[in-house]
């Protein structure tokens, strides 16, 4: 226990250190361009559809919006280290990106930048008020087939400006400084309502939400604010199902009032393990709004804080957790597919249909996971999936508490990623993969996190010896 506490302190006065040093260099030589340890070039691109497009998020609503209440967008901070390391975080205003989106997105982004796929984090707000896509014109039950096709041309002209987005980036790095805070967004609430009918979508004021509101700040070398990266973890889903008004729910609000209050400065969301979380309340455009406006003042107020800075330089790592799949049978599959939850049911079926056909059912899933170092600074994990929020302390307890980012809903879209805990407690978070058929084994968390700490330890992080659980013992004096 003594070791553990040594350690943190240890830590946490080498940080302390290095934050007065980096203080204490910007001091003595604000503007020489040559001392500048980073570079960043930023861009975004509106995309809202100008074509009627059906929406995204809720499975029962099969028409194009109605009307635009905020427009939508995709932005890009490409970064450059003192050494020439670059790398690329895109944001954007949508419900996901599935690897058949993201994958040939990031070979063309390679072919026109030269960023390879460990360079380039594909991030969404996983936003239930934008326009869906498909890469196939198949209209499903009650779609028209113009609808249909809608939503092909619009995924398609999509890629394309996402493509654009990435090169106008990356052709106008300008020396930049980085620093970093953290705000609290109030409105973040756990959704597993325990019922005695089971595990509802509902409100759970008692159950575990990250409620963490992370800020990059970036300047140019002067102490202009030119752009400001933030995160929360909670579902983009104030607007429910009738929601026919097209917008970036409270995400793209804050962005909204944050690029309002900083003229000329763009603001990019991303989201944490909101896999479990929604916004509290839900409702309307003005509820909506509101709670925009809550977290863009939260932010503005961590940017006039005293930041860390944060310097280089910046080691990538990427890879795939080979995520186990739960072994199903015809005899566990036939009851579950006569009878069982809504979000099993179809699931159920189709795999039982497969296995009586003679076909294989998928044993795994290849997840990617990416870890970005910058210097001793910061650690941001982003972990693809609908990640729920025990990921949170999972990784802060596999790598460590301290200068930790964790980023949910990152460069695969496959569904929800759940841990052991709710698929012993039941409820829609365990609905698996949406792209393909398969639940999620207990153990896909142990890959997820072995992974985690493969990548971290090949970036440079020092990671916990042992077992890292914060103990009762530990945290005494
Ligand atoms: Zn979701």
């Amino acid at each position: 226990m003594k070791r553990t506490t040594l350690l943190h302190l240890g830590t946490s006065l080498r940080s302390r250190l290095a934050a007065g040093a980096a203080l204490l260099a910007c001091a003595i030589a604000p503007a020489m361009a040559a001392d500048v340890e980073w570079k960043a070039g930023i861009a975004t691109v509106k995309i809202t559809p100008e074509m009627p497009v059906m929406m995204a998020g809720y499975a029962n609503r099969i028409k194009p919006f109605e009307r635009v209440a905020l427009d939508i967008h995709a932005k890009a901070i490409v970064l450059e280290d003192r050494e020439g390391q670059r790398a690329v975080i895109v944001t954007s205003d949508l419900i996901g990106m599935p690897s058949w989106f993201a994958e040939p997105l990031a070979e063309q982004i390679r072919e026109k930048t030269g960023l390879s796929r460990e360079q380039i984090m594909f991030t969404w707000a996983h936003n239930h008020a934008g326009p869906a896509r498909a890469r196939e014109e198949r209209p499903g039950p009650g779609v028209a087939l113009a609808d249909a096709r809608n939503r092909v041309t619009y995924t398609r002209w999509l890629q394309t400006r996402l493509l654009d987005l990435v090169v106008q980036a990356a052709a106008k790095l300008e020396p930049v400084t980085l620093s970093h805070g953290r705000g609290v967004a109030k409105f973040v609430m756990n959704r597993r309502e325990f019922t005695p009918e089971g595990v509802i979508l509902g409100v759970n004021p008692q159950g575990p939400a990250d409620r963490s509101a992370p800020v990059l700040r970036i300047d140019s070398p002067d102490g202009r604010l030119r752009a400001i990266l933030f995160a929360v973890a909670a579902h983009n889903t104030t607007l429910p199902a009738k929601n026919f008004d097209l917008c970036g729910d409270y995400a793209g609000f804050a962005q909204q009032y944050l690029e309002e209050k900083f003229p000329g400065v763009p603001a990019l969301f991303m989201l944490g393990c909101a896999g479990d979380t929604n916004p509290y309340p839900r409702g309307d455009l003005e509820i909506t709004r509101t709670h925009g406006q809550e977290l863009g003042r939260e932010v503005a107020r961590v940017l006039e804080t005293r930041l860390r800075p944060i310097g280089g330089p910046l080691k990538l790592a990427f890879g795939k957790a080979e995520l186990p799949l739960q072994a199903v049978t015809k005899e566990m599959l036939a009851p579950l597919a006569l009878k069982s939850e809504s979000w099993r049911i179809g699931s159920a079926q189709r795999m039982l249909a497969m296995l009586e056909r003679g076909e294989r059912l998928p044993t795994h899933y290849s997840a990617p996971i990416a870890v970005w170092q910058f210097g001793n600074d910061l650690t941001l994990v982003a972990l693809s999936g609908e990640v729920v929020v025990d990921y949170v302390s999972f990784v802060q307890q596999a790598l460590g508490p301290l200068n930790l980012w964790v980023a949910g809903y990152a460069n695969d879209g496959f569904g929800y990623l759940n841990t052991a805990r709710l698929q012993a407690e039941g409820g829609y978070e365990n609905r698996g993969l949406s792209g393909g058929e398969g639940w999620f084994a207990p153990e896909a968390q142990d890959a997820v996190i072995a992974k985690v700490k493969e990548l971290a330890r090949k970036v440079g992080r020092t990671l916990p010896e042992g077992d890292t659980r914060m103990s009762a013992a530990a945290l005494q004096p």
